[in-house]
């Protein structure tokens, strides 16, 4: 389920967009994109706590791009690395690819490192698929075991519980009266069904109550205390309540930050010692200059063992930055001429903003070298179209669609040592082949989950 986004006529609630049956995925594609999770989110915990390195590497992106150096600047006011209890929830996408060999391969589109979404309705939708593979009905006949299990509802709030434990126990000293967890959330979100699945999924299991606010919310409740704890005074709670982790579902785009006031909310969650999912150092990683980098030789060794590095290099499409004027001219003059075979990527998450086939070579041909680097640009991938059934809205249709397979993978470290380190579940977003941009909120992705074939 989701909230309409048609309020005209009051609170209208709508089916998640859906798929009838499960898309075929790739079985050794799918179980090399498992393995590699693990390796994915040290990867990603190590270069959060280099900030030299993410200065150093985002320092041109910046220039360029106002939303990224104004997360930038925040890492000077942060508590230093390695310190505290951290937790990531990061959902690492990827396609299939036809190799040359007639076989495929696993593509990583990008690394979610913030507000990463449908973790519960993704399950729910495994779960769904689960239940009509084998019913007469429905009459799919399909082998249960092509259908993977997936546990993302339950995987990811045993991760918030273990950072809020860790919390409880080194930053309180086991005092846990009116310590709750928060989610941010953006005003309007049309998501939350989705959210409070996991919010109640929090408090079933684990007895753990998370709360719901927004960046203004927090501007107007939160104050940082002398041993640095956000304590929240929300109206309605009887007694000031302790943030043991603040998990932001919103403050991923600049509309989510219309005034200062924003800012100085996200300003003072990062002084804090609370967990923060991401850390505005972790968001960063996410930017797609970060990703980009790590295509380039020798980069993933850096913070990886050899082998896992050659793991999760062998996942990388090819990707490319415009920072030399000479490399520069050569790549604009490449992309300009076969635009249908790249993709340009600005610093944004969500969806939506990317730009393709004639929008890609109007850019290029118009921007300055200096807009040029706030932009990537990344070899398009082709992944294999398969025929389903979509529903949106209530109305089903025939259509070609193609998948991308997202893993959740759950980290937490205390002090910088290891603490827990795991895949946590699924999601299969599918589109109609003819689109370009994905994405479920956006309007043109759909729920899915995989039909595993070898
Ligand atoms: P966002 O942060 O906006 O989600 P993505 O990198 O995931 O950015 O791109 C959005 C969508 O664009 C993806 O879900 C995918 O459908 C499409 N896309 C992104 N990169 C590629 C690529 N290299 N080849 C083909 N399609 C891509
Ligand atoms: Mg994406």
């Amino acid at each position: 389920m989701a909230r309409s986004k048609d309020v005209t006529t009051g609170t209208q609630i709508v089916h998640a967009p859906l798929t009838f049956s499960p898309t075929p995925f790739h079985a050794p594609s799918y179980r090399h994109a498992i393995r590699i999770t693990p390796a994915l989110n040290t990867l990603v915990n190590r270069i959060a706590n280099d900030h030299a390195y993410l200065r150093h590497t985002l320092a041109q992106t910046a220039q360029a791009d106002p939303f990224t150096a104004r997360l930038l600047a925040m890492l000077d006011h942060v508590p230093p690395v390695n310190r505290g209890v951290q937790l990531s929830i990061v959902r690492y996408d990827y396609f299939m690819h036809a190799s040359a060999h007639d076989a495929y391969e696993l593509r990583m589109v990008e690394m979610n490192c913030i507000a990463a979404s449908y973790i519960c309705l993704g399950t729910k939708m495994s779960a769904m698929h689960r239940f009509m593979a084998t019913h007469p009905a429905t009459r799919l006949h399909l082998q249960l075991d092509k259908l993977p299990a997936n546990d993302a509802m339950h995987a990811i709030p045993k991760g918030l519980a273990a950072a809020h434990h860790a919390f409880v126990r080194t930053q309180l000293a086991g005092q846990s009266n009116n310590v709750v967890l928060v989610m941010i959330v953006q005003a309007g979100d049309t998501n939350s069904y989705d959210q409070d699945l996991l919010r109640n999924t929090l408090w079933e299991k684990h007895q753990l109550n998370m709360i719901r606010l927004s960046l203004s919310d927090i501007h107007a409740y939160a104050s940082l205390q002398s041993d640095s704890t956000l304590l929240l005074d929300v109206p309605n709670y009887p007694q000031p309540l302790i943030a043991s982790v603040v998990y932001f579902r919103a403050a991923y785009t600049p509309h989510d930050y219309p005034t200062d006031h924003h800012w100085q909310a996200r300003t003072l969650i990062e002084k804090s010692n609370t967990v923060k999912c991401p850390s505005v150092a972790m968001q960063l990683v996410g930017t797609k200059r970060i990703q980009q980098v790590l295509d380039e030789p020798g980069r993933l060794e850096r913070f990886l063992p050899t082998e896992d590095a050659h793991q999760v290099r062998a996942t990388f499409a090819r990707q490319y930055a415009f920072t030399s004027d000479e490399t520069s001219e050569t790549l604009v003059k490449k992309a300009i001429a076969n635009p249908q075979d790249y993709v340009l990527k600005p610093q944004r998450e969500g969806g939506g903003n990317n730009l393709y086939s004639q929008q890609l070579k109007n850019a290029l041909s118009t921007m300055s070298p200096q807009q040029r680097s706030a932009f990537v640009l990344m070899d398009r991938i082709r992944p294999p179209q398969f025929t389903n059934v979509i529903i949106r809205d209530g109305v089903a249709k025939l259509d070609e669609v193609v998948s991308e397979l997202g893993v959740f993978g759950v980290y937490v470290s205390v002090d910088g040592r290891e603490q827990d380190n795991y895949d946590a579940g699924i999601l299969l977003r599918s589109k109609p082949a003819a689109t370009d941009d994905g994405g479920v909120s956006a309007g043109v992705a759909l729920l899915d989950s995989p039909l595993l074939f070898d």
